[in-house]
Parts: C-alpha cells; structure tokens; sequence
C-alpha cells in the first residue's frame, strides 16, 4: 500500500465536489485535475504524480455508481484495502487518452487527431557552463510531416480512402483501463485514411525523421536535474507540434562543489604553513585568487570568500566561496625529518596544544 502510514483522504474531497455532485461533475474536476497534475505534464514530479494517481482513484470509485454508493455507505472501509488499491498511472494510459476518452463520453462522434508528441533531451554542461550561464546550440531528430505528400503518406497525384477498420475515424474503441476510452486505429496509424501508392519519400508514413538545430539560453546559477521547455520544438504533425523537454545535467567538477548559491572547494596546507601562516593560491569559478592563511589556522577551518559564488538564480547577488582548509601530514618522513620532529614533538608543551590537553583532561575524569 502506498498510503501505507498516511491516513486516506475523503475522494470527494481530492477531487474537490460536494458529495450529491453529479456525475458530469464529477468528470469536469477530474478532467481538470488530469490536465494538471497528468505525469506527461509533470516530468520528474513524484508529488504530482501521487496527486494525480489520488485523483485518478478517487474518479475510478466515483464514477462508478455501484462503487460510488458503496464509498457514501461505508467510507474507504467499503474496500477493504483492495478494489479501491494504488495502482500504475501507466495503466491510463497518456493524457491525450485520458483526456479523449471524458471527451468521447461528453461529446461523442468524431475524435480530435492527436498533435505531436513531446520530446526528451539530455543537456551535459560542465561546472562552470552551469555555475556562470551559457547559450547552446543542440541538434535535435524529430519527426515532421513530409513535404512531398504533405503528411498524408499517398504519392502524389494518387488515390487516398476511407480507412475501412475505423470508418475514418482514425481511433478504434478500446478497454483499456478504466474509461474504457479509444486508442489509435492501428490499420491507418491513426490517419483515417487508407493509401493505395506510399508516397516515395516517406514510405507511406507521411512524416520523415529532421534535424534541427536549436539554441538553448540557460541563466547563470541553472541546476543539475533542471527542465527547460521548448515550446513546439517536439514531434511535428500536421495538427500540431509537441514540446521538447531539455533536462539539464552539470558534471562534476575535479575541485569545486555546489551548496546552493555557495562553492565549496578543499585546500590542503602543510603543518608549517598552518603554524606560520602563508599566502594561498586558490581557485574560484572565474579566476585564481591569493587568500591570506593567518598563523594558527587549525585542519577544518572553513574561509568564506564573499560574492565569489554562483549567481543566485532569478535575483540579485551572489553566493560565495568556502574554502576548507586541510593540514596534511607527511606520509613518509627521513631520518633528518623523524629527527627534527621529534625535537619539536619534545618543545612542544600544553600550552601550545590546548585542545589536547583539554581532551585529556576530560578523558581522565570520565575513566577516574
Ligand atoms: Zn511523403
Ligand atoms: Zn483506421
């Protein structure tokens, strides 16, 4: 169960309809809902995809007037658990047919031809394209309607009829989920028309597969995981074109790494210039800085340089650099080394190590 720990909401409530609603009612909320919160409109967006799968539920139970009165006697409890169960938004298929099939019961008669699919593109940008900004030019395929039968898939000049499975119509009846609903007629893929010479160019299909060229502008500060829309820039058919989605992915950068407006990059020191204090050179998103490391500085120390991050998305300002400093200890010392280590290990007293020898002391109390 997927509401396994949260308590089931009232389905008059999820779809937002007094409880005498009647059934066209109950079909325009639903439509809305689907048009809203329909996985096909909502990439990547497991809350929307849960509500819709609530709504969907809810209109499943609802709509049916057997299980409707059932739902008004008993409340959820009137399932038991099943029957009324979570199931795969995939089973109602895309939204167009969820759409069609409330239309085709509002309305019947003649279907609407689907327009063009959307489409998916991954965008690699590395670190710094994604941190500062960028204009790309990407090349997609996508299907067009072909030029020489302008779509319909007859050679030109030749015969085009009736498709003789769905009279036309271009879509066929079918069971599939809960609406019941139509699918496309499979003889004429969805054309209504039956083609007695394929048209050369496209073998009968009636589209050809294009490349185009697309710019895409992303503002400074754009994030991995991002989905920029491309209005019209999907599938392209005679009705309509689709959109294309561009998912933007930022690699991983060998220094740098992102916390929201902030860079944070690691620094590692030797012991001396810890103890001494030294000038560093550290890297930023657009040059090298020199950064002043004070006597003393303890391995964790986090520096913050300001306005050296990345541009807050959509305002003003920016975030900043943190630079966390490392001490790191020689692996593998000399003779001469271990020597001199030791003499200082010998100099080196309470004093200088107070953390330690607070640690100590601490230890000490909690063992006597
Ligand atoms: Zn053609
Ligand atoms: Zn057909």
């Amino acid at each position: 169960m997927l509401h396994a720990s949260v308590a089931k909401r009232d389905y008059y409530e999820v779809l937002g309809v007094p409880r005498e609603a009647p059934p066209d009612d109950l079909k325009r909320a639903y439509r809305r809902l689907a048009r809203e919160l329909h996985p096909d409109r909502n990439p990547d967006n497991p809350a929307a995809e849960e509500a819709f799968k609530e709504a969907s539920e809810a209109y499943r139970v609802l709509s049916d007037s057997e299980q409707r009165r059932r739902y008004d006697r008993m409340g959820h409890a009137a399932f038991n658990g099943e029957g009324s169960g979570s199931f795969d938004p995939a089973d109602l298929g895309g939204l167009g047919e969820i759409l069609d099939g409330l239309f085709g019961e509002v309305f019947g008669g003649r279907r609407r031809r689907r327009s063009g699919r959307d489409l998916t593109y991954e965008l690699e940008l590395t670190f710094e394209e994604a941190a500062l900004g960028v204009t790309k030019h990407i090349e997609i395929e996508r299907p067009a309607p072909c030029k020489t039968c302008k779509g319909s898939g007859a050679a030109p000049g030749t015969k085009v009829s009736e498709c003789p499975v769905c009279k036309g119509r271009g879509e066929v009846r079918s069971q599939r989920g809960f609406l019941g609903g139509y699918r496309i007629c499979t003889a004429c893929n969805g054309t209504g028309t039956k083609i007695h010479v394929p048209c050369p160019d496209c073998d009968g299909r009636g589209f050809n597969t294009v490349r185009d060229r697309m710019e895409i502008r992303l503002p400074p500060g754009v994030e991995d995981g991002a989905v920029r829309t491309l209005r019209g820039a999907g599938e392209a058919t005679s009705t309509g074109s689709g959109d294309l989605h561009v998912t933007v992915r930022v690699a991983p950068h060998e220094l740098f790494e992102r916390v929201g407006a902030d860079v944070r990059c690691t620094v590692p020191v030797s012991f001396p210039q810890a103890v001494l204090g030294a000038t560093l050179e550290v890297p930023t998103l657009e040059a090298k800085v020199q950064m002043k490391l004070p006597p003393g500085t303890q391995s964790g120390k986090v520096f913050r340089l300001r306005g050296k991050g990345i541009p807050v998305y959509g305002g003003m300002g920016k975030g900043d650099q943190l630079v966390t400093i490392i001490v790191e200890v020689p692996a593998k010392v000399t003779r001469q080394q271990r020597k001199l280590i030791e003499e200082l290990a010998a100099e080196l007293g309470e004093d200088s190590m107070p953390q330690q020898a607070s640690f100590l002391d601490k230890l000490k109390r909690l063992f006597d």
